[in-house]
């Protein structure tokens, strides 16, 4: 809710005659408590397009005090004209400028060299640079909405498991119900304490698309 729609929400007696509000039309038989599942897996990849998140840019502490990595969330709109998925939004909910040991790349790095292929312009991921202008270039590509590749994964968050260490979570969508129409339900009850948990789109990685 904006803060416009905040600042005109106001108490009111609703057997007040007087009381005027607009016409709706809904159809009482549908789940109004069933979640939309994501957009199935054999659609990977799916081609979207980057828009601003809701958080923007936070600064995460370093070494001795010294200022960190950055990191964003970035709203991934589906494109995918007639289809049921077009104008899907799904959610990048950590892009960050951290080192990973392991590759000695960073998410916001394999992002933008994905983006980079996709526009095959032979633009490249500076190999010298600081977290700062990473983060700017991945803004620039944000600010022009600019358009990549991303391979999702159906995942579903068990809160009753789930510890302040240790998060609970189903992932895959073949683990979920299936429908009578071969596609999969995105409702699922947690086999180890029963709670109906929902699934939600998680991207695992962004590719190329050409
Ligand atoms: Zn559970």
């Amino acid at each position: 809710m904006s803060t416009d729609q905040a600042e005109k929400v106001q108490s009111v007696d609703i057997f007040d005659q007087s009381l005027a509000t607009e016409e709706i039309e809904l159809n009482p038989e549908s789940n109004a408590f069933a979640f939309p599942p994501p957009p199935p897996e054999s659609g990977n990849p799916y081609r979207v397009k980057l828009l601003k998140g809701q958080k923007g840019w936070q600064q995460y502490p370093g070494k001795n005090g010294k200022p960190g990595y950055l990191a964003t969330d970035i709203e991934c709109r589906i494109i995918a004209p007639d289809t049921a998925y077009d104008d899907r939004p799904l959610f990048e909910n950590f892009a960050s400028t951290m080192l990973m040991q392991s590759s000695g790349t960073s998410r916001v790095a394999g992002i933008l060299k994905a983006i980079y292929d996709t526009r095959g312009q032979g633009e490249k991921v500076p190999a010298r640079t600081t977290h700062a202008d990473l983060a700017r270039l991945l803004q620039n590509e944000i600010d022009r909405e600019s358009e990549v590749g991303v391979w999702i994964q159906w995942a579903a968050y068990c809160e009753a498991c789930s510890s302040e260490d240790k998060g609970v979570e189903v992932r895959g969508e073949k683990k979920f119900p299936l429908n009578a129409d071969g596609s999969h339900s995105g409702e699922l009850k947690h086999k180890a304490c029963g709670s109906l948990i929902s699934a939600q789109a998680k991207i695992t990685r962004y590719v190329a698309l050409t």
